[in-house]
C-alpha cells in the first residue's frame, strides 16, 4: 500500500487518512450515495473524524445531500475539503465547477486523474474516508480502484436488480484488486405502511441474502424506502435524519 499523501504531510502534518472504504453498486440509482452518506453520518455520530471522497465524478450527489454549495479553496499545500454541518469533510467535482449544474463530460482518463488528485492533493484529516465509487464494474470503477488504496468495499444492491449477477461481478472485481469485501447492504428492501405498519416487500424477499450466502458475505443491512429520508436528502439536510439502519455495518467498520 502506497503511503498516502506523503508529500502533503511534509507541509501539513495534520493531514491524515485512516481506514478507506469504497461503496460500490452494479448500476446507478440504487442508493450507493445514500449508503455512503448514511455510513459517514453514523460514524460521525460515533465521534470519528469522517470524510467522503465523491468519486462518482459524472453524477456527484454527495454535496447536495449535505447542503454543501460553493467552490472548494486551496493553498500551496493542497485543496481543502468542504465541511458539513456536523463536521464531515467532503470533496467532489461539484465543489470545483464554477456552476454546480454544469455537466461533467470528461473521458475516462481525465476522470481517474481527478479522483487520484482527490486522494493525493486534498488535505483530509479523517479516521474513516468513504469513497462513493462510480456506478458499475466498468473501466471507470476499475481505474478508481487502482487510484485509491481501499481497505474494504461495501456492495449496495436493490432487490429489483439481478442481485446475484451484480454481487458476482463486484466480488470478482474486488478479488482482482485484492480488496476485502465488508458485506452487502440491500437498499429499497421494503416500504412500511404509514397506517398499519406492515412491511411491504415490493420487489420480493431474500434475493440479497441468497447472493450473500453464495459468496459467504454478511448482509450488513436491509434498508427500507423511507420518504422522510428522501425528503431530507432533497433538502440538503441528510444529517438531520434520525434513523440509522447501518449500526451493524458501522460496528464492522470499527472492527467490532
Ligand atoms: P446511486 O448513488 O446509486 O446512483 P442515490 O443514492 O443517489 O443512488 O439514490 C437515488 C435516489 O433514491 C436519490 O434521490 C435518493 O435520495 C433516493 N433514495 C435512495 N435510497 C433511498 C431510501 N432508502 N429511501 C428513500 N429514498 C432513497
Amino acid at each position: 500500500r502506497q503511503e498516502p499523501q506523503s508529500l502533503l504531510k511534509e507541509h501539513h502534518p495534520e493531514a491524515h487518512i485512516g481506514k478507506v472504504f469504497g461503496i460500490v453498486s452494479g448500476k446507478g440509482g440504487v442508493g450507493k450515495s445514500m449508503v455512503t452518506s448514511q455510513l459517514a453520518v453514523t460514524m460521525r455520530r460515533r465521534g470519528h473524524q469522517v470524510g467522503i471522497l465523491d468519486a462518482d465524478v459524472t453524477g456527484p450527489s454527495i454535496p447536495k445531500a449535505f447542503g454543501i454549495h460553493g467552490q472548494a479553496t486551496g493553498s500551496e499545500a493542497g485543496l481543502y475539503p468542504m465541511v458539513s454541518k456536523t463536521g464531515i469533510q467532503v470533496m467532489s467535482t461539484n465543489l470545483l465547477l464554477p456552476n454546480e449544474t454544469d455537466p461533467v463530460i470528461w473521458r475516462g482518463p481525465v476522470i481517474s486523474g481527478v479522483v487520484q488528485q482527490f486522494w493525493t492533493d486534498v488535505l483530509w484529516n479523517c479516521d474513516y474516508l468513504f469513497v462513493d465509487m462510480p456506478p458499475g464494474t466498468g473501466d471507470v470503477s476499475l481505474s478508481v480502484f487502482q487510484s485509491i488504496p481501499l481497505d474494504g468495499i461495501v456492495i449496495v444492491a436493490s432487490p429489483q436488480e439481478l442481485v446475484s449477477m451484480v454481487v458476482e461481478k463486484a466480488v470478482k472485481m474486488a478479488e482482482m484488486m485484492e480488496v476485502p469485501i465488508v458485506g452487502l447492504v440491500e437498499n429499497m428492501s421494503y416500504v412500511t405502511c404509514p397506517d398499519c405498519g406492515k412491511q411491504i416487500h415490493l420487489f420480493g424477499q431474500g434475493k440479497t441474502a441468497e447472493a450473500a450466502e453464495r459468496h459467504h458475505l454478511p448482509v450488513l443491512a436491509e434498508m427500507p424506502i423511507d420518504p422522510a429520508l428522501a425528503a431530507l436528502t432533497d433538502a440538503g439536510d441528510i444529517e438531520s435524519f434520525q434513523g440509522s439502519w447501518l449500526e451493524a455495518a458501522a460496528d464492522k467498520l470499527e472492527g467490532k
